[in-house]
């Protein structure tokens, strides 16, 4: 079995345990992950705050800082046919999915190397003669990051990426579950020359590896991705240090597709909406809201689709959907589903465990049309799992759409401009697709409100989040300080 060790304070070690990984398509262990316990935790953080404070760091340019990540974004590139392969071995995202994504990945670390010196403080016009006063925007100081197993590489590079632009010092805690690519990715952190203790890559599990690193006093900000149970530990926890945290959490994104849409390219990003990563999104369009005077014609063609759908091992590049992640996984999903068919819901295709070795699960739909109870409708399955609801006017459509705790993400497919600007105003999400799914890029802010979390990533605006505002007055008169007793 191969053996994947911590990264910490530039150097490759062991953790006081380690665990089995298991292969998703087999359900075999395939490789030995060192595990970071609480001493491991401590030093990673010391590594990182002694690095925060180093002038091997600390005393970098910002356009220094910047050519390091462009390296990193360059390695990136290079290594992305092992890192994919790597990714699809531990987690089972189809390769097809994970070799697309991580050269992608190097986009985002290039954009964030771009920004660097572009983080700037700000001169005020005050309102007080023979006064300077202005704003640095200092770096927020150690950062714990945080993935959960789907999109380690993604993921985790929408945090190191501004954090390091901003001049952070990261500990970035993989999920347990396909925690090898972070591991293997700590390499090129290590060649790209960034000093010692700046980037630590760490997993293990969460009850202690996550507990200890978020409630860790050094921590200033906690950047989270995961499901909203474990995001209330994640806030309670860093409440101990008063650190700030960035929430991205799960959805159950409204997908609505009008009458007047055009059906066929509807059905195909429904398609990708849902299946792909299979169905292991945040953004997952798992709630689709059809306009009932096409939802048999739609679903028909939906279904056609969804049984064409070639699962297989994730390593085949013709695959098009894998094996979950982990049997809990798979057996959650197969829980949900059967209470939400026993609830009423209508199952289209799918919903049934294939035989055999691996944690597949065949694309389903569920019509809920009947059924608002429908446990389906409420709670978020990452896996491939759509559920269906049918609507008659735009008013319903708007009031089915916003009926969530969620508000990650949206899709609105329609012909008519002025009904698509109606629903941009009306859907509460953070993110409306028009006439498209599931576009992402590092320059477009990402994030949600209500139960998906709060903060952005990407954009400008995610590096201000690592920053935190030094406000500097500076007098310029010579003369002597008068009455000490009145403010100035
Ligand atoms: P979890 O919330 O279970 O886990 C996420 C991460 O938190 C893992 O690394 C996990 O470690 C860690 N963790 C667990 N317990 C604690 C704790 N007490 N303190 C600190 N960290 C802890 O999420 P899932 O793994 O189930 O991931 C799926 C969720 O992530 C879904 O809800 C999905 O929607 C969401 N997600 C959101 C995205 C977004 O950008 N909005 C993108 C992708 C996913 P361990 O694995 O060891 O338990």
């Amino acid at each position: 079995m191969q053996r994947f060790q911590l990264y910490i304070d530039g150097a490759f070690t062991d953790g006081s345990g380690s665990f089995d990984s298991i292969d998703p398509a087999t359900g075999q262990p395939w490789a030995v992950m060192s595990e970071a316990r609480t001493a491991d935790v401590n030093r990673a953080v010391d590594a990182a705050h002694r690095a925060f404070r180093s002038r091997e760091w600390a005393g970098l340019t910002a356009s220094a800082r910047g050519k390091l990540l462009y390296k990193l974004a360059d390695l990136v590139q290079a290594a992305a046919p092992k890192l994919a392969a790597i990714e699809t071995r531990d987690t089972g995202k189809i390769i097809r999915e994970t070799s697309a994504q991580i050269a992608y990945v190097a986009e985002y670390y290039r954009y964030y190397a771009g920004m660097a010196d572009k983080i700037e403080g700000a001169h005020l016009p005050i309102d007080k003669p023979d006064m300077e006063v202005w704003l640095r925007r200092e770096p927020i100081g150690v950062v714990a990051a945080i993935v959960p197993w789907n999109s380690q590489l993604f993921l985790s590079a929408v945090k190191l990426g501004p954090a390091l632009a901003a001049g952070c010092t990261v500990v970035l805690k993989a999920s347990e579950d396909g925690p090898a690519p972070m591991l293997e990715f700590a390499r090129l952190v290590q060649e790209a020359g960034f000093p010692p203790g700046v980037v630590n890559i760490i997993t293990g599990f969460g009850s202690e590896c996550g507990a200890v690193l978020t409630a860790h006093p050094k921590v200033s900000h906690v950047a989270f991705t995961g499901g909203p149970e474990t995001a209330r530990h994640v806030v309670r926890a860093s409440a101990e240090n008063l650190a700030s945290t960035s929430l991205e959490l799960g959805g159950k994104s409204p997908f609505i597709v009008f009458e007047d849409a055009d059906l066929d390219s509807a059905v195909n990003a429904q398609v990708s909406g849902i299946f792909a990563a299979t169905g292991q999104s945040c953004v997952a369009g798992s709630r689709l809201l059809i306009q009932r005077s096409v939802k048999d014609a739609f679903l028909a063609k939906l279904k056609a689709k969804a049984e064409a759908i070639r699962i297989a091992a994730p390593d085949d590049m013709t695959t098009e959907v894998g094996p979950l992640c982990t049997q809990r996984q798979r057996d959650r999903i197969d829980t949900l589903v059967a209470a939400s068919t026993a609830s009423g819901a209508v199952l289209v295709t799918g919903g049934q465990v294939p035989e055999g070795q691996g944690f597949y699960y065949p694309p389903t739909i569920l019509d809920c049309s009947d059924v608002p109870d429908a446990p389906a409708l409420s709670n978020e399955f990452f896996g491939p799992v759509l559920s269906v609801v049918a609507f008659d006017t735009e008013e319903q459509a708007l009031d089915l759409a916003n009926d969530t705790a969620f508000g990650l993400a949206s899709g609105v497919f329609t012909r008519s401009l002025t009904r698509a600007h109606r629903m941009i105003r009306g859907i509460r999400a953070g993110v409306v697709w028009v006439n498209t799914y599931r576009a992402v890029s590092p320059i477009a802010p990402f994030g949600g409100h209500g139960l998906s979390g709060h903060g952005r990533e990407g954009g400008l605006a995610a590096a201000l989040d690592y920053t935190t505002v030094k406000t500097v007055w500076l007098r310029t008169s010579d003369d002597p300080i008068p009455d000490p007793f009145i403010m100035r």
